[in-house]
Formats: C-alpha cells, structure tokens, sequence
C-alpha cells in the first residue's frame, strides 16, 4: 500500500446552528470549537495545500452510535445528553452538563458526537488497514467520564475508539500517548486496570491547574499496574527539560511495551503561547515529537492515529496541528503561511505573528531554570522506580 493518511473534515460541524451559539458562552477566551477556531484550525492545512497530496484522503465525520457511545458512556447519561440537546437546554445541572465548562445548547449531543463518530473511523480504519495512519483535529476529548462532563468535554473519543479497536482486536495493545497540558484523567482511569491498554500522559501540574491529578503514584491498579504512566511538569518547562523527560521515560517503555496500535493526543495547549497553561514548548517540539512518534510507531507494526486535542490560542493550534499532519503524511509545507489564511484570521480578530512554521523558543528566566530542572529530574526519577520494573527496565 502506497502511503495514505485518513483526514477527517470538520465540515459536518460547521453547518450545525449549535455551532454560533457558542460563540456567546462567556468563558475568554471562548475554549469551544466555534466557528471561528474550526474555521481558523482547519483553514490552515487546506489553504497550505495539504489536502491536495495523493498521500491524503479525506473523510467527514459521522455521529457515533448509542451501541458505540455504550462501549464507555452510560446510557442514562448518553438519553439525557440526546434530551438536552433536542431541547437545546437542560433542566439540571446533572452530569456536569450546563456548565459554564460544558454549556447545554441546541444539538450540544450531535456536536459531541461527530468527533466519536471521526476518531473511532481514523482507528478502526488504521486498524483495518483502510489506510496507513489517521488525523482527526477535532479529537481527544480526554476528560469526559462514562457518567460526566467537564473541561469542555462532552463524550470521550479516545476511551470509545480504543474500545471499539479491542473489541474486534482483544489481544491487540494499544498505546495512548497524552501530551495535551491536561492529565488525561478519564482516559487513564477507563484502562486503569488494563495491560492492553497502555496510557502515558505529560502534563502541567501546578496548584489549581485543571483537572489536579496525573501525579507519577497513580501507576495502575491490579492487573493494570505499571501501564499508567504519569510525567507531570511544573510551569515554565520549557522543550529542553520536556525532551529529557521524553527521552528518559517513553522512549525506553514504549520499546519494551511494542504497542500494536499507537493513538497520540496531540493536545496543542502545551505551547508557550497557549493563554490556559504555562508550559514553554514551542513548533520545533512539536515538529520534533511528531518525527520521533512517527519513527517510534514505524519500528513497530506502524498503525498510528493521532487527534488535536486541546489548544486555545487558536492561531498556535492551526500551525501546530498543521505541521503534525504534514510530518504525518511527509509532505512538505509551502515556504510561507499562506496570506489568505492570515487574512482570514485578521477577519476573526486575531494577531499572526511572523515566524512561520517556526517560533523562537522562550528562554526561562534564570531563577526558575534551576528550580523546574530539579522538579523535571525528581520526576523523572521518581517515573523510573515506579514504572521501570514492570517493563524489565533498569533505572
Ligand atoms: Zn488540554
């Protein structure tokens, strides 16, 4: 098989009349995929041409099954969702829906929905070997729970993906890569007792920052421990102390574990400019993760399917999900961001600083460079004795 890469197009969200509605939720910066960051993010990767390439073929998304959905939601939940959604607003604040997190609006069941629908075609198509590997922007929904909303996330595409895989593959492992700011908490606990299914999140872990958990002691439990791998990092990492900790710590576990199928969660939010968290890693770490995650998959069987995940600044987020499909599908980006896009962009009210397909890296102040290398390394140290023996790793 020729290279191909499955993309999947926001399109069908773009038309729901939900979609406006949340441009006037009051959170700012407004987190939802709203017209304008669905506009900006997927206007980058079409008006860069990528679409064009042979290597790409493009999908729309679907609305997941109740039977899917049921892999992992409730099904009490999944009716009132289905409820509030038709009504277009809700009569209790149960389940963590109506939030100012996980606004209840017309179609909110069908706009959390598409996303299942897109992530569980780019893994089973991968799985399958409809094409070699998948994108899905819209994707990664990390911190919705089987019976709960929060962090503006409604349905869980990665849980009700990966279900789905082992259903029809149960002796097939799985690894989810978390590397949005956020601990993939939800995605963690549904495998937490699970060998199959190896979960492996970097995240920010700072008093207050959402959601507060992701600490290296929650390792697994039973018959799953080991397999929940959790690198926390203080604000301010910047990409020198985030790779040691990629280099350390995954590398090695990923090598021993051979996973069959990798789902990376590519979470832009990580990036110095991303108004919600305080991490400093900039494009080249991106570019950088996503030709060592590329390689690492291609040591094994090579199925790789990765999703957007959160990133608030919406412009960042359309250069760095840009640049991961790119890598992806190994096609080469145009010299220039295209000025049609940062037209478009002024048009929404937003600022595109120069620098292309790059950014300079921000240094860390001196002060605080001593401090979060020590906190990286106590990490580090403390990942290797928890998780090391279960993989036949030495420290
Ligand atoms: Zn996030």
């Amino acid at each position: 098989m020729s290279h191909l890469t499955a993309v999947f197009s926001p399109e069908e969200l773009l038309k729901m009349d939900g979609i406006d509605e949340l441009d006037t939720m009051r959170m700012q910066p407004n987190p939802f995929w709203n017209r304008p960051r669905l506009d900006i993010t997927w206007g980058l990767p079409v008006m860069s041409g990528l679409l064009q390439s042979d290597r790409i073929s493009l999908h729309q998304m679907r609305l997941a099954t109740r039977e899917e959905l049921g892999l992992y939601h409730d099904p009490s939940y999944i009716e009132t969702l289905e409820l509030f959604g038709n009504m277009g607003s809700a009569f209790s604040s149960r389940f963590g829906l109506d939030t100012d997190e996980c606004p209840v609006f017309h179609q909110v069941d069908k706009y959390a929905s598409y996303p299942v629908g897109a992530t569980i075609d780019a893994v089973m198509g991968v799985a399958d070997g409809k094409f070699e590997d998948a994108m899905s922007i819209i994707g990664g929904f990390h911190h919705a729970y089987s019976s709960n909303a929060g962090g503006f996330c409604y349905l869980n595409d990665t849980v009700v993906a990966i279900k789905k895989f082992k259903e029809k593959y149960p002796n097939k492992k799985v690894l989810y890569l978390d590397t949005d700011v956020h601990h993939g908490d939800a995605t963690q606990e549904a495998f937490y007792h699970d060998p199959s299914v190896l979960t492996i999140s970097t995240h920010e872990l700072s008093m207050g920052f959402f959601p507060g958990t992701g600490q290296p002691e929650e390792a697994g439990i039973g018959e799953g421990k080991g397999y929940s791998v959790n690198i926390p990092l203080p604000p301010l990492t910047d990409d020198f102390e985030y790779w040691k900790a990629f280099e350390e710590i995954i590398v090695p576990i990923w090598l021993a574990y051979k996973p069959d199928l990798v789902f990376w969660n590519a979470g832009a939010d990580a990036h110095m400019d991303d108004p919600l968290a305080d991490l400093l890693l900039n494009l080249d770490t991106y570019h950088r993760l996503s030709k060592t995650v590329r390689q690492l998959a291609h040591l094994g069987n090579k199925k790789l399917v990765i999703v957007g995940g959160g990133g608030y600044h919406p412009v960042t987020a359309a250069r760095v999900w840009t640049v991961l499909l790119a890598d992806l599908a190994d096609i080469a980006l145009p010299p220039l961001i295209p000025a049609k896009w940062i037209e478009m962009c002024h048009k929404y009210g937003f600022e595109v600083k120069r620098g292309g397909w790059t950014d300079r890296p921000q240094r860390m102040y001196a002060e605080h460079e001593s401090k979060v290398k020590r906190a990286v390394d106590e990490t580090i140290e403390k990942v290797k004795e928890l998780i090391f023996p279960t993989f036949g790793l030495e420290k």
